[in-house]
């Protein structure tokens, strides 16, 4: 059984959460079985290993990408820096809105987590429409940092979020 067959066994999908008509990928069965987890943070090392070998820091979007970057962070021997939702950082930090279905959110970065030209990869758990990686990424740009892609466990393929994401480019290990 290859690593992604055994990631996919363990992602459930839920109708109708949290509303009538959205479709939820619950990735909280790949969490609770250590090889399905060893598999996923396997994957994402291999893919910045081999195309970003050059890579300074792990950027992990709130909450979900705090569950996986860390890990994969510790693996490359390099930091992890979170990207939260507005209010829980303490310091100087920097703001970027984004849209949500109803209505807008903000993102936040500490100012000092990552110096000009420092390497990032961001991390989250999924990719839908794209407007939450692209303001992370924008966040990174106002620090002058130097955004080398984004990973994701899943894709959402229809809602065309890596399209939105241009120039950046996304990797993900399972699409849906
Ligand atoms: P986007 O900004 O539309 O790309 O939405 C991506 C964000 O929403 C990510 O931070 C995800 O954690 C969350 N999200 C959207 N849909 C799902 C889903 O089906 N399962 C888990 N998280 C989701």
């Amino acid at each position: 059984e290859s690593k992604l067959q055994l990631l996919r066994k363990h992602v459930r999908t839920f109708p109708d959460f949290p509303k009538p008509g959205i479709q939820f990928r619950d990735i909280c069965p790949i969490l609770k079985s250590p090889p399905a987890l060893t598999a996923a943070i396997d994957l994402f090392e291999e893919q910045v290993r081999t195309i970003h070998p050059q890579v300074d820091l792990i950027v992990g979007l709130d909450a979900r990408g705090f569950l996986f970057g860390p890990l994969l962070a510790q693996r490359l021997e390099i930091g992890f820096v979170p990207v939260r939702k507005r209010g829980k950082l303490p310091g100087t930090t920097v703001t970027a809105a984004y849209d949500l279905e109803y209505g807008k959110a903000e993102l936040e970065i500490q100012e000092d987590a990552v110096s000009p030209a420092q390497k990032v990869v961001l991390i989250d758990d999924l990719l839908a429409t794209g407007g939450t990686l692209c303001a992370a990424c924008e966040l990174l740009l106002r620090l002058k940092a130097q955004v080398l892609g984004c990973l994701v466990l899943i894709e959402l393929k229809d809602l065309r979020g890596a399209e939105r994401l241009k120039p950046h480019t996304v990797f993900s290990l399972l699409q849906y």
